[in-house]
């Protein structure tokens, strides 16, 4: 049995035997062309990259019907790279300056490429050299008159063992019997990673040499919530994860009961439990749970993935949407979050060559530096507040003076739309998220100017404990339960609770069953679960005494080491 330990790229476990596809390693040859058959050579070139265009159609087509427009944009990424002078100039000059053939000059202007983006530090544009060979091969796969695997053709259940797996790749599992996936290489931000996610399909990527290590046909346990994969396990240890396997499809049963009820403690307190949205595409199965709202929507899923900004009337449009779609109920929609490892390829000056993106121009800040796209997406958040009820929250806040600033753009917007004739209702709440240990510090000095605040957990403990939310080295340290952490959220709840302000959480943390006692006691006014374990933490909130819960955090927060939080949780479980 061996075990390897990847990145956890989508949840869930996948138990079969192994099918590895080589890469599809394309051995491109140098041929010389002669001087007179230059010319048909970037004909030829010419139209692979036609056949390409189309290809992308189809596949676009195929995106929209399986995962809806968001993850369209996807496509768009892949045109514009197609369209880049990379492709359209480079390679033809390859071509006629030194005599070879198509299919090489392209390999070699990706190849050149690809070094460029090794040396980024960056792993969000690390990650997209990955779309460029997507498109790539696409093209030599023209150019070569060869056909793309179709991954829909394997008739047997299996976990699929690869070097890579290309974005495109990866849509193409959705319906197959493909049961998950581990590659060598990736990172969790890639598209795959995104869309394997979407697609509800176990995936471990940045394996090394997962596919040099496994043979088609070896038993294969992955685990997609540790980022592991063990190959060739004893029975004992198939039969553990077997026993995983079914407790957690027998325990999701059980959840769906719990649809529509109220989320109350045994004791009768009640607590709101909203959902997080990350893209309106995920609206039908988030509205299934029922929750009592959203109580973050990551609008920064509009600005990815392409080359313009989204205009006044497209955020209006799918702000509207979920608005509608929520029918009375609360939505809190966030200014887009850019920057730190959400790097948009909008081309906006400033954060593409951060050497520490996590503390750079991110958030507020960057739309503080760009106040056209932060006055655009406000008037769209107040035009889409007319069909519902919406409040507004600002990201990353480390200083009064950015909330001033963000009140008064919004109050501009607002006059504004008065101005040309858009009926507003009352003036729209403005929250912020406390996520910056400065304004969790200084929260009195910010309450007076904003009417509600969320903290944003997954921010504030990396900036807490200085440990990167996404770096795998210190992955270890990254602690909910640390003393500070606990003591700095006690610190929040109650010095907002004294000043009559609402206190919600956002982050993970309202995720973990493990910590939501934390916050039960703590009294939070709203908890806002990412969709995937929003019934748990219901039924965890259900049956927990909330006084209880009131005398345990009044030890934790004397505790001075999280072992001792976390023992205090276990004995009251
Ligand atoms: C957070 O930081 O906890 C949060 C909810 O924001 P995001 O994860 O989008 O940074
Ligand atoms: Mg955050």
């Amino acid at each position: 049995m061996i075990v390897i330990k990847g990145i956890a790229a989508s949840p869930g476990i996948a138990i079969g035997k192994a099918y590895v596809v080589d890469d599809e390693d394309i051995v491109v040859e140098r041929v010389e062309i002669g001087r007179e058959r230059l010319r048909d050579e970037v004909r030829r070139f010419k139209a692979a990259q036609k056949a390409t265009h189309r290809d992308l159609d189809a596949a676009e087509q195929k995106v929209l019907k399986v995962l809806g427009k968001q993850h369209a944009k996807l496509i768009d990424a892949h045109r514009l790279i197609l369209k880049d002078t990379l492709i359209t100039r480079d390679v033809p000059k390859r071509i006629l300056d030194e005599g070879v053939n198509a299919e090489f000059a392209l390999s070699e202007s990706l190849e050149a490429v690809n070094r460029q983006f090794e040396k980024m530090d960056d792993e969000f544009f690390r990650e997209r050299r990955h779309d460029l060979f997507d498109v790539g091969k696409r093209l030599l796969l023209h150019l070569m008159k060869r056909q793309k695997r179709n991954l829909a053709e394997i008739e047997q259940e299996c976990v699929l063992i690869s070097r890579n797996l290309l974005p495109s790749d990866t849509l193409g599992l959705k319906d197959t019997k493909i049961l998950g996936f581990a590659t060598d290489l990736g990172g969790k931000t890639s598209h795959t990673a995104i869309l394997a996610q979407s697609l509800e399909i176990p995936a471990v990527v940045g394996l090394s040499d997962v596919s040099r290590r496994v043979k088609t046909g070896d038993t294969i346990i992955l685990d997609g919530e540790q980022g592991m994969v063990i190959i060739a396990p004893g029975p004992e240890t198939v039969a553990k994860y077997e026993k995983v396997q079914q407790r957690t499809m027998a325990e999701e049963r059980q959840l769906e009961a719990l649809r529509g009820l109220p989320t109350v403690t045994q004791d009768g307190r009640g607590f709101r439990l909203e959902a997080n949205l990350d893209s309106p595409e995920e609206l039908k199965s988030l509205q299934a749970l029922q929750p009592d709202g959203i109580g973050l929507f990551r609008t920064e899923y509009l600005f990815l993935n392409r080359s313009d900004p989204p205009g006044e009337e497209e955020q209006a449009k799918a702000y509207a949407a979920v608005v509608k779609a929520l029918d009375g109920r609360e939505v809190v929609i966030r200014t887009a979050d850019i920057g730190g490892d959400r790097l948009s390829m909008l081309g906006i000056e400033g954060p593409k060559n951060e050497t520490n993106p996590f503390m750079g121009l991110r958030g507020v800040r960057l739309f503080l530096r760009h106040l056209d796209l932060f006055k655009v997406q406000l008037r769209a958040i107040l035009r889409a507040s007319t069909k519902g009820k919406v409040r507004v929250m600002i990201p990353m806040v480390s200083s009064v003076g950015e909330v001033v600033a963000a009140r008064r753009l919004l109050e501009q917007a607002a006059a504004e739309l008065a101005a040309e004739g858009v009926e507003l209702k009352e003036d729209l709440e403005l929250g912020i998220m406390i996520e910056i240990p400065a304004a969790a510090i200084q929260l009195d000095s910010f309450l007076p100017h904003v009417d509600f605040v969320s903290i944003g957990t997954n921010d504030l403990i990396q900036y807490v404990l200085a440990v990167d939310r996404i770096n795998e080295n210190v992955t270890h340290l990254y602690d909910p339960f640390h003393p500070a952490v606990v003591r700095l959220l006690e610190h929040v709840v109650r010095t907002a609770h004294a000043k009559g302000k609402w206190v919600g959480v956002c982050g993970e943390m309202t995720s973990d069953p493990r910590a939501v006692p934390l916050l039960v006691g703590m009294g939070v006014d709203a908890m806002s679960v990412s969709p995937r374990m929003f019934l748990r933490v219901k039924q965890t909130i259900r049956s927990l005494k909330h006084e209880a819960m009131k005398k345990l955090v009044i030890k934790a927060v004397v505790c001075s080491e999280s072992d001792e939080i976390r023992r205090l949780l276990e004995q009251s479980a």
